[in-house]
Order: structure tokens, then sequence, then C-alpha cells
């Protein structure tokens, strides 16, 4: 009965899902961590997990693979750089890990690049050989998978797509440091800011806002007709698509999936998505298809723990 475990870290918990081999969730759990920095705290998590096996009929024997997906850069040696969200010791976690799990592989994947792993497990990109994930949510994210394989890069900075320079003669400055990047404006906390722009540019008064990444309240506003909605959503088109077209001259995907909470939204803006792509992309790329992913916030659960059994296998 071999289990996989696939442990999605957060900056207050961690939500922890459990497969079968062949990539079925059978259950999942949430466990409230707060930092993961001491003994103490690497106990809360292996006990939660210990736990979680024996409410369904497993031991840690049964485990054969963990992945570990962090909100940061990780290398093509799994070795985890920079966390600025979360607190987290990873050596030390793994190691914790590893006394309770002695027959499992630990893996850790950078968050979206577990998400594009997930989709390639488990979701719209199954049997893909090669795709791009752009997860849109507070921040844009990215997995590359070319081969079947994941191009984290060797300084772990591959399928940062929200930090590709759209605009060059921005004033404002990207979290990056850096100014122009596609996280400013197609991000959920761009679309906001885009459409506030477009307000004040065509003197509409906004709709009531739940604060600065509420994407929601803009794409209602989108569908009942709002033109600075529609003049938002049709400027994060315009420099996604041209994002996606600098993409293609490198990667070539087959498919480009749209995920995070934006991608919820994917069916409002889709077609003017599409349009912008080939308006910009070179000609032999406009074949490529633009789909919404499938596996919603359990992306980066499934697709860590697909990794860590991948690395088992190899
Ligand atoms: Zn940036």
């Amino acid at each position: 009965m071999e289990k996989v475990l696939g442990i999605d870290i957060g900056g207050t918990s961690i939500k922890v899902g459990m497969f079968s081999a062949e990539g079925t969730l059978e259950a999942v759990t949430k466990i409230p961590t707060g930092e993961i920095v001491s003994e103490a705290a690497f106990a809360v998590v292996t006990e939660g997990l210990k736990n979680l096996l024996a409410e369904n009929g497993a031991t840690p024997d049964d485990v054969i693979a963990i992945g570990l997906d962090v909100p940061g850069p990780v290398d093509d040696e799994g070795k985890v750089g920079m966390l600025a969200n979360i607190e987290l010791d990873p050596e030390g976690l793994q190691a914790a890990i590893k006394r309770t799990f002695t027959k499992a592989n630990l893996a850790f994947v950078n968050d979206a690049n577990a998400a594009a792993l997930g989709e390639l497990w488990q979701g719209t990109a199954k049997g893909a050989n090669s795709f791009v994930l752009i997860a849109i949510g507070t921040g844009v994210g990215g997995g590359v998978v070319v081969n079947g394989k994941l191009v984290a890069g060797a300084f772990g900075a591959g399928g940062e797509i929200g930090h590709v320079t759209v605009k060059r003669d921005e004033t404002e400055s990207c979290g990056c440091g850096r100014k122009g990047c596609l996280e400013q404006y197609a991000s959920a906390k761009g679309i906001v800011t885009q459409y506030k722009k477009e307000c004040k540019r065509l003197g509409i008064e906004p709709v009531a806002l739940d604060g600065p990444t509420d994407t929601l309240s803009v794409f209602n506003a989108h569908r009942a007709g709002d033109e600075a909605a529609i003049a938002a959503l049709l400027g994060m088109c315009d420099t996604l698509g041209y994002a996606m077209a600098q993409i293609s001259v490198v990667v070539d995907p087959q498919v480009y999936l749209i995920g995070g909470g934006v991608g919820g939204g994917f069916n409002l803006y889709a077609e003017d998505l599409r349009n912008s792509f080939r308006k910009y992309c070179l000609a032999p790329s406009a074949a490529t298809r633009i789909l919404p992913a499938s596996l919603g916030n359990d992306a980066a659960m499934y697709g860590c723990a697909y990794q860590a059994l991948l690395e088992r296998g190899a």
C-alpha cells in the first residue's frame, strides 16, 4: 500500500495531501504550524503527517515519497533559496521528516513549479510534453515543463514569468526591485491597480473593492459592462499575451495554462488573451493552445508529491 505525500507550505499552516502512487488524492488535512524553525515545530509537522496516515489506515513505512512546495526559489538540485514570505528552516524540517519516514524520498519544489507538475500529473496538462503554467494570484508565478521535465534553472529563476520585462519605460518598481515586470500589470494587484487608473482616466467611479487584490469585483464590474473594467482586462491581456509571445521564442510550448486565483475568471478574458498572444507571437507559435488550469489551489500539492515520486524512480 504505497503512499505519496504532498505538503503545501504556507505562512501559518501546511496543507497535506495523501496520494496513491498512481496519483489518486485519498485524503487531505491542514496542520496549523506557525514558524517552522524549531525541533518543536518540526515535531508538529511529523505528528500531523503520522495522524493523517493513521486515520487512513497507513503507516510511515508505507510512504515512498514526500514532496514539499515552498514559496521561493528552488534550484535544479533541490536546494531552497531565500524565502521572503515564510519562516522555514528547510534543512531542519527535511532531517526531521527523514527520521520519521525512513523509506521516503524527499523533494523541495518551488510552488509555481509544483503547480505546473501537478497539472502534468493529474490536471489539464496530463500527457502534454511541453507546456507553461502561468499562475496569476497576488503575484505572477510560472512553471515551465519541457520534454516532460521541469526547468527550474541553474539558479532557481527558471519560470519566474512574473518578472519578464514588458514595459521598459515604467517608473514604478516591482517587488523584485526592477521596473516594468509583467507582475506589475497582470497580477491580481496589477489588475486592480490598472482598473483604478482606467476609472480615473475615464472619469468613472470605481466599484467597491475589498482590498488591493480584489479582482472578483473587477470581474463582476466587467460582466456588468463597466468600461474601466473592460479596459483594465484588455490591458492585462495585452501585457500577458506580449510576455507569452517572448516565452514562446525560447520554449515554444504546446500549451499555456492559466491558473491561480485570476485563472478562475479565465472565460471572461480568454478570447482577448488568445488574440493578444497571436498578435505578438512568431508565426509558427500561433497554434499554441491557451487553456485554464484545472486543479486550482491543490495543484502545487499534487505537483510536489509527483516530483518526489519522479526523483525516487530516477
Ligand atoms: Zn519584478
